[in-house]
Parts: C-alpha cells; sequence; structure tokens
C-alpha cells in the first residue's frame, strides 16, 4: 500500500507526463528514488536509557547534481512519506534551475522531549551512520521540521571530525559563524515577495499601492509581509493561531514583528481590527494573498470567499487541486508553492558555493543573487504558462512550473544516456 501522500506525489508526476508530451519511461524513472538509506541511531538518554532511534536518508534522482534537501525531526515521520518529499525536492531543484537532484532525509523522534545533549548525540548519530553517503560533492542536507542551524552545525563538525578536515558545503543553513549566510534566516520569505513583485508586475501593472493579506505570521509569512512593504505594497492583513489583524490603511509590519516576538501573538498589535479566525486573512479585501502558515487551507468549502486576484503559496500546499481548479475559472492566477517558497533552497545554493570556494559575498550581495534567480525563474514559468494557455484553456501555473521541472530533467537523463 502506497501512502496517499506519495501516490498524489507519482500521480502529479504522471499528469505532468502526460501535458508535457514526455515518454511513459520519465515517469518510469522518477517513480522510484535511486537510493534508500534505514539507519539505527543509538543514544544514550540523560537518564542512562539507551534509546534506538530509526532513521532515514532518501536520494531520490542524481541527474542534476548532488542530492539536496533537508532533515525532519519528527515523531510521526514514516519512509513513504521521506520518500515523497525526497521526489518533490527533485522536481523543486530542477525548476530552482540550480545543479542539485533531490533527497530528504528524517528520524522518528519528537525533538521536543529531547534534552539539549541527547539531541546532539541524535544529530551526530545521523551523521555517523550516513557518512560514506553524505558529501559536499554527494548529498548535501539542510534543516526541515524540527530542526534548525544548531543541529547544521553539530552535523558539520562531526563530519568535519570523520573527515578529517573542515567540510563546511556539506549541510547548509549553518550560523553565519559557521560559514552560514545571514540572508537564510529570510531567504524564503524574500524569495516570496520577489516573485510577488513580478507576479504583480505582469498583472496588476506595478506592485505599488497594492493590497496583500497574508496568512501566517511565522518565518515565510513575516520576511513575506516584510519584503512586499519595502518594494511598495500595502499589508492590510496578517494572521496566526491568535486571530487575524485587518487594517485598510496598512500595518506596520517591523512593529507586529515586535509585538509577535515580545507576546507571541500577532493579534496584540496596536491598531486596526481584531478578527478572533485566524483563517480570516484569506477573505478580506485585498489585491494579493499570501497563504503563507500551513496546508489544505484554501479547499472547495471557502474557495468563494477568496476576494485577490493572485494567491503567491508560501507554504507547502495551502490550496487543494479543486480549490485551484475554481480559482483558475475565475481568473485567478495562483503561483504554485514549489516555484514561490524555493527561496530558501536557492539560498541553500548560494550557501554552498560560497562554501566551496572559501569566498564569502555578504549579505548584500548574496541577496542580489536570490533575487536575480527567483526572478529570472519566474518569468521562465510565466512564459511557459502564457505559452500554454493559448492552446489549452483549462491551464494552470502550476502546470506550467511542473511541465518546465520534468523538461530539465529529461533533458539531462536524455544526455546522460539514462532515457
Ligand atoms: P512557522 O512555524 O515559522 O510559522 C507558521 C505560522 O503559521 C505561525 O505563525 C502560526 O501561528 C501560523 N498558523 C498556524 N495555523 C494557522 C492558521 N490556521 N491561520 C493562520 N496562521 C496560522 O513555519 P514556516 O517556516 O513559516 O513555514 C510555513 C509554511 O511554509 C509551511 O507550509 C512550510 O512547509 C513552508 N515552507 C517553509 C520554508 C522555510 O524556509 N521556512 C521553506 C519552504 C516552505
Amino acid at each position: 500500500m502506497v501512502s496517499e501522500f506519495l501516490k498524489n506525489v507519482l500521480d502529479t508526476i504522471k499528469r505532468g507526463v502526460e501535458l508535457g508530451g514526455f515518454p511513459e519511461e520519465l515517469y518510469k524513472i522518477l517513480s522510484k528514488p535511486e537510493r534508500i538509506l534505514i539507519i539505527k541511531i543509538p543514544v544514550r538518554m540523560d537518564d542512562g536509557r539507551l534509546e534506538i532511534f530509526e532513521g532515514y536518508r532518501v536520494q531520490h534522482n542524481s541527474a542534476l547534481g548532488p542530492y539536496k534537501g533537508g532533515i525532519r525531526f519528527h515523531p510521526e515521520v514514516t519512509l513513504e512519506d521521506d520518500i515523497a518529499l525526497a521526489t518533490l525536492m527533485t522536481l523543486k531543484n530542477s525548476l530552482a534551475g540550480i545543479p542539485y537532484g533531490g533527497g530528504k532525509g528524517a528520524v522518528r523522534v519528537d525533538p521536543k522531549k529531547l534534552s539539549p545533549r541527547e539531541l546532539e548525540q541524535l544529530s551526530r548519530g545521523y551523521v555517523r551512520a550516513l557518512y560514506p553517503v553524505l558529501g559536499d560533492q554527494t548529498d548535501i542536507p539542510a534543516p526541515d521540521v524540527g530542526t534548525n542551524p544548531q543541529i547544521m552545525a553539530w552535523m558539520v563538525d562531526e563530519y568535519s571530525k570523520m573527515a578529517g578536515r573542515n567540510v563546511p558545503g556539506v549541510f547548509t543553513s549553518k550560523p553565519p559563524v559557521l560559514w552560514g549566510n545571514p540572508v537564510r534566516e529570510y531567504s524564503t520569505g524574500f524569495g516570496c515577495a520577489v516573485v510577488t513583485r513580478e507576479a504583480a508586475e505582469k498583472y496588476l501593472g506595478g506592485i505599488e499601492g497594492k493590497r496583500v493579506a497574508i496568512q501566517g505570521f511565522g518565518n515565510v509569512a513575516r520576511w513575506h509581509a516584510y519584503w512586499l512593504q519595502k518594494m511598495g505594497a500595502k499589508i492590510v492583513a496578517i494572521s496566526d493561531t491568535s486571530g487575524t489583524v485587518y487594517d485598510p490603511e496598512g500595518i506596520n509590519v517591523e512593529l507586529a514583528m515586535k509585538v509577535k516576538n515580545e507576546t507571541r501573538k500577532v493579534i496584540n498589535y496596536p491598531k486596526g481590527e481584531k478578527i478572533h479566525d485566524p483563517k480570516a486573512a484569506l477573505y478580506v479585501d485585498a489585491d494579493i494573498l499570501g497563504p503563507d502558515a500551513l496546508e489544505n487551507q484554501i479547499t472547495m468549502e471557502n474557495v468563494n470567499k477568496i476576494k485577490a486576484k493572485i494567491i503567491v503559496e508560501g507554504a507547502n500546499g495551502p490550496t487543494t487541486p479543486e480549490a485551484e481548479r475554481e480559482l483558475a475559472k475565475k481568473g485567478v492566477i495562483v503561483v504554485p508553492d514549489f516555484l514561490a517558497n524555493a527561496g530558501g533552497v536557492v539560498m541553500s545554493y548560494l550557501e554552498w558555493v560560497e562554501n566551496l570556494q572559501w569566498y564569502f559575498w555578504g549579505e548584500e550581495e548574496t541577496r542580489a543573487r536570490l533575487e536575480n534567480i527567483m526572478k529570472n525563474n519566474f518569468l521562465r514559468v510565466y512564459k511557459k504558462f502564457e505559452d500554454m494557455r493559448t492552446e489549452k484553456k483549462d491551464i494552470v501555473m502550476r502546470d506550467a512550473a511542473l511541465v518546465l521541472s520534468l523538461e530539465r530533467l529529461y533533458e539531462a537523463m536524455k544526455y546522460r544516456g539514462w532515457l
């Protein structure tokens, strides 16, 4: 039995292969990872017990370069979901135009239940178990749910000790002092803002003065809002689990960040209307909507309440496929997640390039490079989308992005002689 998540990912590839007119063999090769590793990680707990944790690393496809994808620490991870996530990384990295294949790792653990020492032992144990198949030219992990720059620092230290030299490029999203880059903190939200600006340019005549509603106020959402405000947009709504703040006059994002950091609740923002429904941000009067909190937020149940003309998916999977088709009928453009929120992985690529050459660009230059890549990626997808929909009416932007991603993979594998 294949899990529903994996089945959905495989169905997506199947649809893309049909849509792009690629040979069936492309699906065949992408439907299975190149390598799956299941590991046991022993950790001596603080109370003296020996605990054995199960972990995975799925190396899905390496046609375009070393495997790249995060490591998740979560109590409910399964191997099948890890395979699905690794497959999605292959598609995302291909679309982003960076020289990486797709991979993903996981450990079945609730990191909140571990002491800092136990967490460090687990992180180092993960690297020891996988040392032969990781490397700055082979497989380059990054943080994901439940992991962070501190964990990357322990991992890069463990790997470097085993290699007998510093190997900065084997993990990305490290603390800046350990060869990371300060742009990483806001890279996903910044990338979302760049893509939003470009979409507004094409479909609304520019970003200046456009009203933007953002669902969420976590890492992606707050930086999406912050950079859009800097680019001239008016942020009219933000939200978190405490509720939604709506102010048609515009929210001061820096002040909202300060309030959220100090009180943990966005609803304590001193101005505007307070609505005790975290989903209300989706429905306010706005030109652009950023669903930046979590998956399955825009569904057939609430799709008719959405007023925005452009939706930029900062979160992964916030719009269900049925709701997306419904929005398309009304002329709403949905910029798909694997294009919009690729700023994090593109930043990982830039950090890796810095690490390989031991030369660091600094914040401004790195941000300019990130902006350039995100802008060009949006423009490529936009062009493909407009070309495709002159021929076939019910095309959404996600279809065009999928076909572009598969096109690059197909060409690489054809030249290599795999297909
Ligand atoms: P986060 O935990 O920092 O933030 C999530 C925010 O959503 C929190 O502020 C929370 O209060 C809020 N929230 C939860 N339920 C809500 C609801 N019903 N309505 C409104 N707000 C709600 O997480 P994040 O890193 O910002 O990730 C958000 C999404 O973006 C996830 O889908 C994640 O997979 C995706 N993503 C993140 C990155 C990244 O670099 N952080 C990269 C790509 C994709």
